[in-house]
């Protein structure tokens, strides 16, 4: 036993699914993945994970991963060596931009690798390529959240910490199914909810496991949580019930947005969300009773035509209230990947350097290309979404993506793939020949966090080492090298010899994790940005000032003027989302054969009603129209939805993969596609 123990390495790492972001060591024996141990130290989850952190591993060591790249010959993909892969790219890439310039180049990140790779993604496009055409999978998903909470408060990231939620009197969450989403966030909530009290009120078009414990559960129409939010943020003000105190120390532009609140009646929020009167008035009276309110909120908020709006209103009802600045109080958009928050904060985003410093503002420019050598626009680049579209217009010639699988994982993925039809040079780099990667002209090998050093952000802005346990797979290497051989390969001096030396490069540049070394991220040692003067972290946002000039917060007015996209023949309401043994598109937890057998397949799940009028059965095949596309899957008939509304788990790209009927609507503010705004028929095939 004493030998056995001996060669059995034990490596601290960080989840690599959710954005919860568990640490524990993994514990390997030569390529074995054996055990995943948390520790009472690991900062977001002590000794908790899901079924996904404990055992989900497996993907590691498929057979399926890639382990040389690939290029397009003739049609066909080939093995190649490095050499060859990195001179047919900085050939095209080059080619491409002397012919088109360099704005005919874009790059998208991934919110899978760590901080490092994203820094270096952005400025290899930045640096090397001279474009802001750099975007990452948070334009997807949180995008609008971000954007709510720089209008209101400054930072774009939760006010708290994952441990603060257990310290509200009251937890609101609104579209997020947090259970299966973020289950060790659940289950904290959950445990404060049955042990200390807490209130817990959840707002969802599904019934799922939150739902059912929460005290109540409310189901607003789809797409309307921004009126309830702002009626019961009028009503609280008409009753007088509003923080008089807080607002008048800490909030701009009170008056002007009282004015803008005036059609949010109770009656008007009623006929739009379905819900009465009443309980519009006992929200708001149950808000203002307690002493400490937090919102979550996900997918089910930002995925709309208005996500950036609604998550707007959510502040604004914070605010109003005096819920931010004290523990157990704020706002938590839950972040889906382990890094989404990261690859953001390190600037693959069109139009923010590292740290969220605008590319348009001259000082903030003027700072890169010095550090960088180079000249660079004013104007910001081109995001995902627009990137599709100018690949169908024939401007964009080239796309680099890393560790997205964006030909299912995009909205309207017909469009999406006639694009990549369409384009003349397409590199990815991935774990797995993915979809999207099906269409590429070079497949770069990449490797999973086990196999690298780095670090993630995690929803509550926590950044964490990760470190190398097992030596890559094959030719497979870690993405930050992949993308130096690249840059290299077109004629810079990058001689990164460790992810450390780019962290420290990038902290340089940006004020928001000054003075965050890999030193100070020891074991399970982590700091949350932003980071202070002195040197110190911030678990807690806006303790003595919001991220604006002045230190006050502002209230930003809102309108709500948007058509239902329903109609007599397109009159089903399709929602999609997660479940809890798959993640995201499935590339990963499908190449686990624990969670693949105990859930193989995907389902449309359809209620009672819906199956009575068209007489369905349980386990009946179905086709689903939409006016984009049409996916086929088996229904589940069940109570967890109710009337015309269908659920579909996005995790599955063969088996009713819902991107075959979102259409290409998005989020006004932010360019995030409307996953969950679509409408569509169903027809009984079997
Ligand atoms: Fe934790 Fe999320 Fe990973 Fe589950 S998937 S172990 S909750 S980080």
């Amino acid at each position: 036993a004493a030998m056995r123990e001996e060669t059995i390495e034990k490596t601290k790492t960080v989840c690599t699914y959710c954005g919860v972001g568990c640490s524990f060591d993994v514990w390997t024996k030569d390529r074995e993945i054996l055990r995943v141990l948390p520790h009472e130290d690991s900062p977001a989850n002590h000794i908790s994970t899901c079924v996904k952190g404990k055992f989900a591993w497996d993907y590691v060591n498929s057979e399926e991963r890639l382990q040389k790249p690939l290029v397009r010959k003739d049609g066909y993909f080939q093995e190649v060596e490095w050499d060859e892969a990195l001179s047919v790219i900085s050939n095209r890439f080059s080619e491409i931009k002397n012919q088109y310039g360099k704005d005919a180049l874009a790059f998208i990140s991934s919110s899978k690798c760590t901080n490092e790779e994203s820094y270096l993604m952005q400025k290899l496009s930045r640096q090397v390529i001279g474009t802001h055409n750099v975007d990452n999978c948070s334009r997807y998903c949180q995008a609008p959240a971000t954007q709510g909470l720089f209008r209101t408060v400054g930072y774009g990231g939760d006010s708290g910490s994952i441990e603060d939620l257990e310290k509200a009197e009251m937890v609101i969450t609104i579209g997020t199914n947090t259970a299966e989403a973020h289950p060790v966030i659940a289950s904290k909530i959950k445990r404060a909810h049955k042990l200390l009290g807490q209130k817990l009120y959840v707002f969802d078009i599904r019934k799922h496991e939150m739902a059912e414990r929460a005290d109540k559960f409310y189901k607003p129409n789809p797409g309307t949580d921004l009126v309830w939010l702002s009626a019961v943020t009028k009503y609280i003000i008409d009753q007088d019930w509003h923080n008089k105190a807080f607002i008048s120390e800490w909030v701009n532009d009170f008056e002007t947005y009282y004015e803008s609140l005036e059609p949010f009646t109770l009656e008007y929020a009623e006929n739009k969300t379905g819900i009465s009167q009443a309980e519009l008035k006992h929200i708001a009276k149950q808000i203002t009773e307690v002493n400490t309110l937090s919102i979550c909120w996900a997918m089910g908020v930002t995925q709309h035509r208005i996500g950036s709006d609604t998550s707007t209103a959510i502040s604004n009802l914070l605010l109003v209230t005096g819920n931010y600045m004290r523990p157990g109080t704020g706002a938590y958009p839950l972040r889906g990947h382990n890094n989404v928050q990261g690859c953001s904060d390190m600037g693959s985003m069109p139009n923010t350097f590292p740290g969220y410093q605008d590319v348009s503002d001259d000082e903030i420019r003027h700072k890169f290309e010095k550090a960088w050598n180079v000249s660079l626009d004013s104007e910001r680049g081109l995001d995902n979404h627009e990137m599709i579209d100018s690949i169908h217009e024939g401007k964009l010639h080239s796309l680099y993506i890393k560790g997205e699988d964006t030909g299912v994982v995009d909205a309207n993925i017909n469009y999406v793939r006639a694009a990549f039809e369409k384009i003349d040079f397409l590199v990815v780099q991935d774990l797995f020949l993915s979809k999207t990667a099906e269409f590429a002209d070079v497949v770069l090998p990449a490797s999973p966090s086990l196999e690298k050093d780095g670090t993630f952000t995690n929803t509550e802005r926590r950044i964490q080492r990760i470190n190398k346990a097992l030596e890559p797979l094959g030719d497979s290497k870690p993405d930050w090298e992949i993308i130096q051989l690249i840059a290299q390969s077109l004629g810079v001096d990058w001689d990164y010899k460790h992810p450390s030396e780019i962290w420290f490069e990038a902290q340089e540049l940006m004020p928001l994790v000054k003075g965050v070394t890999y030193d100070r991220l020891e074991g399970f040692d982590s700091l949350q940005w932003p980071m202070n003067d002195d040197g110190s972290d911030t678990p807690l946002l806006y303790t003595e000032r919001f991220n604006f000039p002045d230190g006050k917060a502002k209230l930003y007015p809102l309108e709500f003027n948007i058509e239902s996209k329903q109609t007599e023949e397109m009159s089903l309401h399709v929602n999609n989302g997660r479940v809890l043994e798959h993640f995201h598109e499935g590339n990963m937890t499908y190449q686990v054969p624990g969670l693949k057998y105990k859930l193989p397949r995907n389902f449309c799940e359809i209620s009672e009603e819906l199956a009575k009028e068209h007489g369905i059965e349980n386990g009946a095949r179905v086709k689903i129209t939409s006016k984009v596309g049409t996916t086929e899957v088996n229904v589940q008939v069940t109570d967890r939805v109710t009337g015309n509304y269908i659920y579909i788990p996005l995790n599955d790209q063969n088996e009713g993969a819902p991107n075959f009927i979102t259409d290409s609507d998005v989020d006004k503010d932010t360019n995030t596609p409307a996953y969950k705004d679509n409408y569509a028929k169903l027809e009984v095939i079997s």
